[in-house]
């Protein structure tokens, strides 16, 4: 099945190759987009719905666990087929 879920920062595609991040309103992005996004923005917000993303050391917290990516993916993927 395909997920068809996406980084809002580089418009590219999920894929196995990829570390994945998530701030914690539950909105997902390449690791090192959201990293680089970190630093070049004002303020720590997340990308896609600005929100005040809680301030951390070298982002430790972003990483995203394995299990709660695949909930994201599969939330992202519910709701694309529930527009058709
Ligand atoms: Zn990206
Ligand atoms: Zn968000």
């Amino acid at each position: 099945m395909p997920i068809r879920a996406h980084c809002t920062i580089c418009s590219d595609f999920f894929d196995n190759e990829r570390d994945v991040a998530a701030v914690p309103c539950g909105h997902t992005f390449h690791r090192a987009c959201l990293i680089q996004w970190f630093d070049t923005a004002p303020s720590r917000t997340c990308p896609q719905c600005r929100i005040q993303v809680k301030p951390s050391r070298g982002c430790p917290s972003l990483l995203l666990r394995h299990d709660a990516l695949q909930t994201a993916l599969r939330r992202a993927w519910l709701e694309s087929r529930s527009q058709n």
